[in-house]
């Protein structure tokens, strides 16, 4: 049987054995960086696709040297780790996963320097987050954007998530999918957990990474998708809040989010009030590359075989 599984403290050890201690620097202050990875499952090939994992483990990188963490293990060796995690957990489906890089020291005071950290990683089922299909109502969150000023956007830092968490939740109490959030000079940053695209004119618009936003990873991949397939450039500036109403199109990106349509903004409908022509071409691309159907981007996956049988409860050195 599949199950979720974790490597936590250089093992690879069922989920339910991977436990943190209540003093755990990272639980009291947020001190950690994340990535979110999805790796999807091809039925006719047997095997599950991570996506630009090595770029993830880049961002990870990234992060953990705005954190002050280190990272022990190489870039290779994360990947072919989180590989065999993956087959070890054995799942036919679409998996998510969730490396951690976090100060583990049972430690009081809020503080970067002189503080043990480590690395986990833990894989499980995961089907769509939003709705590609159907599309998505957004409202501009009240809450703003934090700035690089406070928490830089660029790392994903996980006590950076209560900015995300605020927007998202006040726009579903408000019957919206997700919220797109300001920045704090009301420049249009990006969602609880994606970035954003509008279409205007045939071109891409996306803001620039100094406006607040992760530099995302399907945002990258889309743009590189739209110059190489569709021949459309995208031009990355800051957009006002009321440039988002009179877009043709717009879109979210995310490892979560795929490629979604936003079809309505603060009740006003984008364009035609659907996933409009340019958002569909790319959506396509998009699920067919990363789901192994398109062999031009090959280069943007690694295989993992998901073992029959798995290693139940036993403990398996990485
Ligand atoms: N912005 C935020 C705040 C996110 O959490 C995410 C999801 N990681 C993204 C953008 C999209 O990034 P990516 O495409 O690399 O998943």
């Amino acid at each position: 049987m599949p199950r979720e599984m974790a490597y936590f403290q250089g093992k690879i050890v069922p989920l339910e054995e991977a436990k943190i201690s209540v003093k755990t620097h990272a639980f009291l202050y947020g001190t950690a960086c994340f990535e979110g990875i999805r790796g999807n499952w091809n039925e006719d090939q047997g095997v599950v696709h991570l996506f630009r994992i090595r770029e993830h483990y880049e961002r990870l990188r990234r992060s953990s040297k705005i954190l002050k963490i280190g990272l022990a293990l190489s870039d290779d060796e994360l990947c072919d780790l989180t590989t065999k995690l993956v087959e070890q957990a054995g799942f036919t489906e679409d998996v998510y996963i969730r490396p951690i890089a976090y100060k583990s020291q049972e430690e009081i005071g809020p503080r970067l320097h002189d503080i043990e950290d480590d690395f986990l990683v833990f894989v499980m089922p995961f089907g769509n987050y939003l709705d590609p299909d159907a599309g998505i109502r957004c409202m501009t969150s009240t809450w703003r954007r934090v700035d690089d000023l406070g928490i830089p956007a660029r790392a994903k830092v996980n006590g950076l998530y209560i900015n995300s968490a605020l927007a998202k939740t006040e726009a579903q109490e408000n019957g919206f999918d997700e919220a797109i959030m300001l920045d704090d000079r009301g420049h249009v940053s990006e969602g609880s957990g994606e970035n954003i695209f509008l279409v205007r004119d045939g071109k891409l618009i996306t803001p620039a990474p100094s406006d607040n936003v992760l530099e995302g990873i399907t945002h990258d991949s889309i743009i590189q998708l739209a110059k190489d397939e569709l021949g459309i450039e995208t031009v990355e500036r800051s957009i006002d809040r009321s440039e988002l109403y009179i877009a043709d199109e717009c879109f979210m990106t995310g490892t979560a989010a795929h490629v979604t349509a936003v079809t309505e903004v603060d009740r006003r409908a984008v364009g035609e009030g659907g996933t409009g022509p340019i958002t569909k071409q790319l959506q396509q691309l998009y699920f067919d590359a990363i789901r192994g159907k398109n062999e031009k981007y090959a280069a943007w996956l690694t295989p993992a075989r998901p073992k029959k049988e798995q290693a139940a409860g036993q403990r398996v050195n990485a």
